[in-house]
């Protein structure tokens, strides 16, 4: 387990402690893959408009924690059984703090520092981030940033799980341009993909809201996710 401890002030100049979790399997291996979630939840419940509850932090069971459970679970997976390639499952930090129009600095920050910090060594072959992939209602489309860096990685996932019988799930159309995690791994020359499903609640009303509470969130949903993220793991050939 590496773990990535810093500071960031923003640009309201608070200082920020941030960490980053990086759990390494084979970290020699010359063939891995990386998967990532954020484990921050929003500090403010910007988009709740008619509690008047602004100032509380999202409960974030669905953004955030949904893809951090899905990684918890494929951590003892791939604790129970070795996989045959390397892997790196990747906890970000503040993700979500700051406003993504006006303070681009304060977003993404944990995987901008990890993205200028890569642990030594091999790099990922591709990279699967999950963000809000918990709802009862999980339709994942392919995420605009993800199909113009990396849509072959897009294809071997939609693949994966339409061999998996999730194609219910796995939407085969093109979906919303998000920027999100991986946009920061793109920009460090990994080839990254988001798995999102940006539609949560009627109307997307949930969204950086009290709502946003574990009551929405399936297990069968997360199963999914994670089934198709270890068959991704399983079905990866070491490269020669
Ligand atoms: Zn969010």
């Amino acid at each position: 387990m590496v773990v990535q401890a810093w500071n960031h002030v923003t640009a309201r100049g608070d200082t920020l402690p941030l960490r980053n979790f990086l759990a390494r399997f084979q970290p020699a291996a010359p063939t891995r893959v990386l998967f990532l979630a954020h484990w921050d939840t929003r500090p403010m419940s910007d988009n709740d408009t008619y509690r008047g509850d602004k100032a509380r932090p999202v409960p974030g069971a669905n953004d955030g924690a949904s893809g951090v459970a899905v990684l918890l679970g494929m951590a003892d997976a791939l604790k129970a059984r070795a996989p045959g390639i390397g892997v790196d499952l990747l906890f970000v930090d503040g993700e979500d703090f700051g406003d993504f129009a006006k303070e681009p600095n304060d977003v993404l920050i944990g995987s901008r520092h990890y993205a200028r910090n890569q642990p030594e060594g091999p790099r990922p072959q591709w990279a699967v981030l999950f963000d809000m992939i918990g709802d009862r209602d999980l339709q994942v489309k392919q995420e605009g940033n993800s199909l113009l860096a990396a849509g072959d990685v897009v294809k071997r996932v939609w693949d994966v799980a339409k061999l998996l019988g999730y194609d219910s799930v796995f939407v085969n159309k093109p979906g919303l341009t998000i920027t999100d995690d991986h946009v920061e791994l793109q920009k460090a020359g990994i080839k990254a993909i988001d798995v999102v499903d940006f539609d949560y609640g009627p109307g997307h009303a949930w969204w950086h809201t009290p709502e946003d509470t574990l009551g929405k969130v399936s297990d069968r949903s997360l199963q999914v996710i994670g089934d198709v993220g270890m068959a991704l793991i399983r079905l990866q050939k070491p490269q020669p």
